[in-house]
């Protein structure tokens, strides 16, 4: 999608600390960190909310997560714990209109406001 943030990112056009990168997803850190280890995790495919996807995309959905853990991993926070998170639409607080996965960690996150 032409005017689409973490599209540009995923072609190239603007720039992003890319984290692993493959045909089908893009992980990146994110440019305002809440905690010592906050990547985010995008589809290349263009969904713009987690209302998006359909049974097609089951595959991509299982990726998207176990890339969350293997990041989680190579940080170094899988053992002390992380945070996994999709926001949605206006009540979930989503910014950015293109699906993404936050992977939050490195410190004491507390419980979920
Ligand atoms: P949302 O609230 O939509 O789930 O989160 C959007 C996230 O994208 C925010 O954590 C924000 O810091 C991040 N973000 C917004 N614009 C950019 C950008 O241009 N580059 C990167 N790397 N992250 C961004
Ligand atoms: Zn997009």
């Amino acid at each position: 999608m032409s005017d689409c943030i973490f599209c540009k990112i995923a072609d190239g056009e603007i720039p992003a600390t890319v984290v692993f990168e493959d045909d089908e997803l893009l992980a990146f850190e994110d440019v305002n960190p809440r905690a010592p280890v906050h990547v985010l995790i995008i589809p290349k495919e263009h969904l713009s909310t987690m209302n998006d996807p359909g049974p097609e995309h089951e595959t991509l959905l299982g990726r998207m997560m176990l890339l969350a853990s293997r990041i989680a991993k190579e940080r170094g926070v899988s053992e002390g714990g992380y945070r996994v998170l999709v926001n949605c639409n206006a009540d979930g607080g989503q910014e950015v209109f293109h699906l993404h996965m936050h992977v939050i960690g490195g410190r004491r996150l507390g419980p979920m406001a």
